[in-house]
C-alpha cells in the first residue's frame, strides 16, 4: 500500500492528466524552500534555470494533506500545459515522457533552485538579464 498522500496525488493526476505517463513529485530541500516564500519560486537569471524557461507553472493553492481525492483533482487541474509545477508550500511536480527525461529534469530543477536559493541569500539582489530570456 504507497503512502497516502502520494497515492491519492498520483492516481488523480494520471487519471486527469493523461500525457504525463511519468510523475515525480519531491519535496527536496531547495525547490521546495523556494516554494516556501513570496514571489516566484524559480528565478530565470542563471543557465540551469533556463532549461525550464516557459515550462513551469506555479500551484498557489494548497490546502494540506492530500488526503483523499480532492486536493490531488486540484493539482491536476493546475498543471494546465506545464511539465513543472511548484507547489508553494509543498513541494515540486515533474512530467514528463520518460522516466530518463523526468529524472534529468528533477535533478537540474533542484540545480537551478539551489542556485537561485543561494544567490538569492546573497547581499545584493539577483540579476535577471532580459538576453536569459531571447530564444536561441
Ligand atoms: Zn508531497
Amino acid at each position: 500500500m504507497p503512502e497516502a498522500t502520494a497515492f491519492f496525488i498520483h492516481t488523480r493526476l494520471h487519471l486527469k492528466v493523461s500525457r504525463a505517463k511519468v510523475a515525480f513529485h519531491t519535496h527536496m530541500p531547495h525547490a521546495t524552500a523556494l516554494c516556501m516564500v513570496e514571489g516566484e519560486p524559480l528565478l530565470f537569471a542563471g543557465q540551469t534555470a533556463l532549461k525550464f524557461y516557459g515550462r513551469t507553472t506555479l500551484d498557489r493553492d494548497y490546502n494540506g494533506l492530500a488526503l483523499d481525492s480532492a486536493e490531488g483533482d486540484r493539482i491536476a487541474a493546475s498543471v494546465g500545459n506545464a511539465d513543472i509545477i511548484l507547489m508553494k508550500h509543498h513541494g515540486v511536480m515533474v512530467l514528463g515522457n520518460t522516466i530518463a527525461e523526468a529524472w534529468d529534469d528533477l535533478y537540474y530543477l533542484e540545480r537551478a533552485c539551489a542556485a537561485t536559493s543561494v544567490s538569492a541569500s546573497g547581499p545584493h539582489g539577483v540579476i535577471i538579464s532580459t538576453a536569459m530570456h531571447k530564444p536561441s
